[in-house]
């Protein structure tokens, strides 16, 4: 289950607001893309959910119950980053195992999800190496593992491909595309890249200085922007 619903959620870092009252609904098992041009507030929105920033006011529940007071760890979401903040000194293998270990699982059990994760993520072929010798692409992987063998209720994106070539960000858009195909697991993706928006997601949330402009799918947001700032940024005709 992973279900997230924002209910007049604010945030004001110092006496400057960049969330103004915000509401949202995101279903179990959706595809949401928030996109919106640098510092319109998507990464603070998805820090919020995560539970690394405290809401200003309002209410942020996760299958329907309210997080307020439930500490990041114990959300039951995973958030994987641009940085992928691999431990250097330890193999692929072990930089998965490492948030089980911490969980206190079996050597069994940690073993068995590593492999299912390795198997989805195709990471076989690197699993005993350190993360100096993987290409950004294999580190980005590496780092998804290790939001999978938590099995969460929602992973959370935050611009997961910046640091990678155009051809590679390509590839990675379809791999992550298929793992949510695959997973069925709630997925909040935060970019600035329009294409990406419009190639991954069920559904776009479109931010402006914290505002939501408009939301709904690809399709929708393409055909029938609501104003000229949705329709020059998704490069709809209007
Ligand atoms: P985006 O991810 O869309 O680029 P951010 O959520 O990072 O935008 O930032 C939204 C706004 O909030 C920006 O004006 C940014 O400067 C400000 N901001 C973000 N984090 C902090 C913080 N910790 N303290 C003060 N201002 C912040
Ligand atoms: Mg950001």
């Amino acid at each position: 289950m992973g279900r997230i619903t924002l209910s007049q959620v604010t945030k004001n870092f110092g006496t400057t607001n960049v969330i103004p009252p915000l509401d949202l609904e995101i279903d179990d098992g959706e595809f949401v893309v928030f996109v919106g041009p640098s510092g319109c507030g998507k990464s603070t929105l998805l820090r919020l959910i995560a539970g690394l920033e405290d809401v200003t006011s309002g209410n942020i529940a996760i299958n329907g119950n309210d997080a307020t007071n439930i500490p990041p760890a114990k959300r039951g979401l995973a958030m994987v980053f641009q940085s992928y903040a691999l431990y250097p000194h330890m193999s692929v293998r072990k930089n998965i195992a490492f948030p089980l270990k911490m969980a206190g699982l079996s050597q069994n059990e940690i073993d068995q999800k590593v492999n299912a994760a390795a198997e989805v993520l195709n990471l076989a072929d690197y699993i005993d190496r350190r993360p100096g010798q993987l290409s950004g692409g294999q580190r980005q992987r590496v780092a998804i593992g290790r939001a999978i063998v938590r099995e969460p209720d929602a992973f959370l994106f935050d611009e997961p491909l910046s640091n990678l070539d155009a051809a590679l960000r390509v590839n990675m858009r379809l791999e992550i595309s298929e793992l949510h195909q695959q997973l069925k697991t709630t997925m909040i993706y935060v970019t600035h890249d329009q294409v990406e928006a419009m190639t991954m997601a069920d559904k776009i949330v479109v931010l402006r200085a914290g505002n939501i402009e408009q939301v709904g799918s690809p399709i929708e947001l393409y055909k029938n922007p609501t104003n000229l700032f949705v329709a020059g940024f998704i490069g709809s005709p209007k």
